[in-house]
């Protein structure tokens, strides 16, 4: 298809080349001289005519040959580069820029420049292995200008996802202060280090990598949770609590997400009543479903059916849910049937019926910067690819 802007772009750009050719020639040479500039070069005749005869990627390229590099059009040619990879035509982008790293005429100020835009066509292509060596080649050298703390991110983002996570720390870490947004990813990559380091048995090393990613990021729920599995697993539950405390207070969001780790360190220390004396600060701090429902159940189990129909229906009064009204009819039906009703009342079952459907098709997690939702937590967002930006559902239909 013929791309209008494109088109309109390059013919300026040789428009502008040969304007400034010819006042360079009208500064220096004789009228003879002169004259040869003001006279296009063949190729830009031959791309017109391709251009009238509707063969746009012909003309393009003939357009390119006759833009020749010199210190002046070295941006022109760069903007040309970036157009075709903005149109996913990152191969065209990557022969310009090829080209342009083959002329003496860039300074090593432009070199780089180049070598950047290459390497971000050599990503937009999946050549990973050459654009990370263009990368390493340009922030070898000691300074901190904006072509490097470009390339530190490219790199780093290529690291991320070939999940070399130690790689892009060693890149990131020197200069996370003059990137503080970057300290949550780097808290998550941590924590993924930590993860493999749990697999292969290396729990001290993968509690300190875990208090590392807290200290890059309080609010990491992830860290908090690791930390308490690990806990849990060296049979050590005050401290597995400990870190579920502080996961309430500084990432509320995922106090649904550190449940059933709370419910473990508990049994794990039999301590039954303050499990349930817990759940209900938890409950006055946020009285979100899933914990009205785990309060509730500890209830049913100590104190019989009725209590818990009592207390978990004041608590619904306050905090309405889907998920709260199916738990209370679960209630209703276990009562009914401790009263020696061999069948449930019918109006119960078709109002459950009901409430499954509709917590069957509910949205369980979803990402605050981007929206897309899942069933299971991802701690990086397959869509946008952030981190930490996927939380449980809350409210009248969530957890
Ligand atoms: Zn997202």
């Amino acid at each position: 298809m013929l791309d209008v802007l494109l088109l309109i772009v390059l013919m300026a750009a040789i428009a502008i080349g040969y304007g400034l050719g010819y006042r360079q020639a009208s500064r220096r040479a004789s009228f003879n001289a002169r004259s040869s500039y003001q006279t296009p070069r063949r190729e830009y005749f031959v791309g017109l005519n391709y251009l009238l005869n509707e063969q746009p990627d012909e003309a393009i390229h003939t357009f390119i040959q006759a833009l020749e590099v010199n210190s002046e059009n070295v941006d022109t040619h760069i903007a040309l580069g970036k157009l075709f990879r903005t149109r996913g035509e990152a191969d065209k982008a990557a022969r310009i820029h090829q080209n342009l790293l083959a002329r003496p005429a860039l300074s090593p100020q432009q070199n780089e420049q180049v070598q950047l835009e290459l390497a971000r066509d050599f990503i937009a292509l999946g050549v990973h292995d050459r654009a990370q060596r263009l990368l390493r080649g340009i922030i070898e050298t000691p300074q901190q200008d904006a072509q490097r703390i470009s390339a530190k991110h490219l790199l780093v983002d290529l690291l991320e996802r070939e999940k070399a996570w130690q790689e892009a720390l060693d890149i990131l870490l020197p200069v996370l202060k003059q990137q503080p947004r970057m300290a949550r990813p780097a808290a998550h990559w941590l924590c993924e280090i930590a993860q493999q380091e749990i697999q292969q048995s290396s729990r001290s090393l993968a509690k300190r990598h875990l208090k590392k990613a807290l200290q890059l990021d309080s609010a990491c729920a992830r860290a908090y949770l690791l930390l308490a599995e690990l806990e849990i697993d060296n049979g050590h539950h005050y401290p597995a609590i400990a870190h579920l405390r502080a996961l309430a207070q500084h990432a509320p969001a995922h106090i649904p997400s550190m449940l059933p780790t709370l419910e473990r360190a508990y049994w794990l220390g039999n301590d039954i009543d303050d499990y349930r004396q817990h759940l209900s600060s938890l409950v006055e701090q946020a009285p979100l479903t899933s914990v009205i429902i785990r309060l509730s159940e500890q209830i049913r189990q100590q104190d019989g059916v009725e209590e818990a129909i009592r207390i978990t229906g004041n608590l619904l009064a306050r905090a309405p849910s889907l998920g709260g009204l199916d738990h209370l009819i679960d209630l209703y039906i276990e009562s009914q049937q401790l009263e020696g009703r061999t069948q449930p009342d019918e109006r119960l079952l078709l109002l459950k019926h009901h409430t499954r459907a509709l917590l069957n098709n509910r949205t369980r997690h979803r990402c605050g910067h981007c929206g897309f939702s899942c069933d299971t937590l991802e701690w990086q967002c397959p869509s946008c690819r952030r981190w930490g930006t996927i939380e449980p559902v809350t409210g009248v239909e969530g957890e």
